[in-house]
């Protein structure tokens, strides 16, 4: 399988190339270009349940400063969104460390759920994390084993 920095290669050509494809068919502009940072922060995101990969550690730490932040704001000014923010955090916190690779973060369950939460920003981000999420498990050839394979 390939690794963290061979998905984000393949996935922005893929991304750049199908952007090239509508222009040229549809002659649309290139300004779905800003939704490639959360395409190719989402083709990484799959492998957070691997210790060793790229992501992983950054992700912990951002779970860990998610709490910690969250519980914080919460404390001084309670708003849904940011209790949302922080249990979500707290979740994926405990999930990064108790699943095993390929299990439950290859699937595309995880990647409606791992991308729900960019619908707060727009619905096109989150529909370019899916997919970019998907994107991973097409190039791991687990899109449509449901995060079952051995
Ligand atoms: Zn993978």
């Amino acid at each position: 399988m390939p690794s963290g920095k061979m998905h984000v290669i393949i996935a922005g050509i893929f991304f750049i190339c199908i952007l090239y494809f509508l222009n040229v068919k549809h002659y649309l502009d290139w300004t779905p270009i800003i939704y490639l940072p959360a395409f190719l922060l989402y083709t990484l995101l799959p492998d957070i349940d691997i210790p060793n990969s790229s992501i992983a550690p950054e992700f912990k730490k951002f779970c860990v400063l998610g709490v910690i932040i969250g519980f914080l704001a919460n404390y001084f000014k309670p708003h849904t969104y940011v209790l949302f923010f922080t249990i979500f955090c707290g979740v994926m916190l405990v999930a990064t460390i108790f699943t095993t690779h390929r299990k439950f973060f290859h699937s595309p369950l995880a990647a409606a759920i791992l991308a729900a939460p960019l619908l707060y920003i727009g619905w096109k981000f989150a529909l370019s994390a899916f997919l970019g999420y998907c994107f991973h498990l097409l190039i791991d050839g687990e899109l449509f084993q449901g995060g079952v394979a051995s």
